[in-house]
């Protein structure tokens, strides 16, 4: 057989944590958080499993949790989803993206993708037969708009935008949607691949959404999930929605790649969201982002900004000339504490001495690993 993903190796989450692991370092590197889940969740979960909940939901979703998203669409964005026709429950967004673009994007299409981007664009593309046209943000991280319009072509089917972003920080202006929306205008064809799973975990400005957009709605597909929102990353429940023309073809797609989604976490999701309130979320990472920023101010790590998401880049020109995959590597065994190298969200393996950080940890953890941080 022919490999459809002939260079792709072990995603570089696991290889760092792994190794974190390994060497028994502060594990600051895969995005996940290791503070306590919320109580209040964790009685719903003990009642409802002994409830009647254990076999397969509707295929697109539990219709209750359905139905709360599509409130909460409405009164975060004002946006009115049809739940019947506008929205289906995915296993994480990792599936949401894979479904999205293997819909839509046929043998030879192109696909824009946004560098340093997260790592599963690329393979989706790939398995679809489609061409990742990779196009690097400005040294700020920033949307470079010249470089995605001359990146575009008649091939172009899809640009994938990941906002708030993911590994970078960065978010989203509402200058950044008009110029797109400029742009878009000149070509129909193009659909949008919005993966906003760090919406409500931005500092600066609130979330920008493509629900919020109405000349680009008709042609996005937004891509979500609880396990940011909701700090549960293994419980792998995520949202797409789109309008009808879009999403009834993904649903034929993801009725034979899941058809439905874990009934449990379903469930308990959907009963958890009546008492929780999202606007806690970017409140309580903004206080770590801001401890974890305090906390490592005065070290040689120079801070890049952070926007959104529970990720901080930072610069360590001051310390070694080593490329950040051997850098991360060294920091992990000799100062024990892992991180992610930013080249490795590159076509190229762009390498500029950029790490990140997650702070979705606890005060302690952020604590010791910026003790360690200042040492170097
Ligand atoms: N997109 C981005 C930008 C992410 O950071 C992540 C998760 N780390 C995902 C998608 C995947 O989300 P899930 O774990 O819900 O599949
Ligand atoms: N999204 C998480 C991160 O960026 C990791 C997800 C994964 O391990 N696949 O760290």
């Amino acid at each position: 057989f022919m490999s459809k993903l002939p260079n792709i190796t072990t995603s570089i989450f696991s290889v760092m944590s792994q190794l974190a692991n390994q060497h028994g370092a502060i594990n600051l590197s895969q995005g996940f958080p290791n503070f306590p889940e919320d109580e209040r969740l964790l009685q719903i979960s003990e009642r409802i499993i002994r409830d009647n909940i254990h076999q397969y939901t509707p295929m697109a979703g539990l219709p209750s949790l359905l139905k709360k998203i599509a409130n909460q669409t409405l009164k975060q964005y004002g946006r009115e989803v049809n739940t019947a026709t506008e929205m289906l429950i995915t296993a994480g967004a990792t599936q949401g993206v894979f479904t999205a673009i293997n819909t839509f994007v046929n043998q030879g299409d192109e696909a824009l993708i946004l560098d340093p981007s997260y790592d599963s664009y690329e393979p989706s593309v790939l398995v679809a037969g489609g061409k990742p046209v990779r196009v690097s943000l400005n040294d700020d991280y920033t949307p470079n708009f010249n470089r995605i319009e001359s990146a575009i072509s008649v091939k172009t089917k899809m640009i994938v935008i990941n906002n708030p972003h993911n590994p970078t920080g960065r978010i989203w202006t509402e200058q950044d949607f008009e110029t797109l929306e400029t742009i878009l205008e000149k070509h129909p064809q193009i659909l949008i691949l919005g993966d906003e799973v760090y919406e409500y975990i931005t500092f600066s400005q609130p979330h920008i959404s493509f629900n919020m957009r109405p000349k680009l709605v008709e042609r996005t597909i937004i891509a979500s999930s609880f396990g940011k929102s909701l700090h549960v990353t293994g419980w792998k429940v995520g949202y797409l929605i789109a309008p009808e023309h879009l999403m009834f073809e993904m649903k034929k797609v993801h009725q034979f790649l899941v058809f439905s989604v874990n009934s449990f976490s379903q469930h308990a999701i959907s009963e958890y969201l009546d008492v929780v309130d999202f606007s806690e979320v970017s409140k309580m990472y903004q206080r770590k982002r801001d401890l974890f920023q305090n906390l490592i101010e005065n070290s040689r790590f120079k801070l890049m900004p952070c926007d959104g998401t529970y990720f901080q880049v930072v610069n360590y020109n001051q310390i070694s000339n080593k490329n950040d995959v051997d850098f991360a590597k060294e920091l992990i065994v000799n100062h024990g504490v892992a991180s992610i190298p930013i080249s490795v969200f590159y076509n190229d393996n762009t390498d500029r001495h950029m790490l990140r950080f997650c702070f979705a940890k606890t005060d302690e953890t952020l604590i010791a690993a910026a003790n360690k941080l200042n040492q170097i």
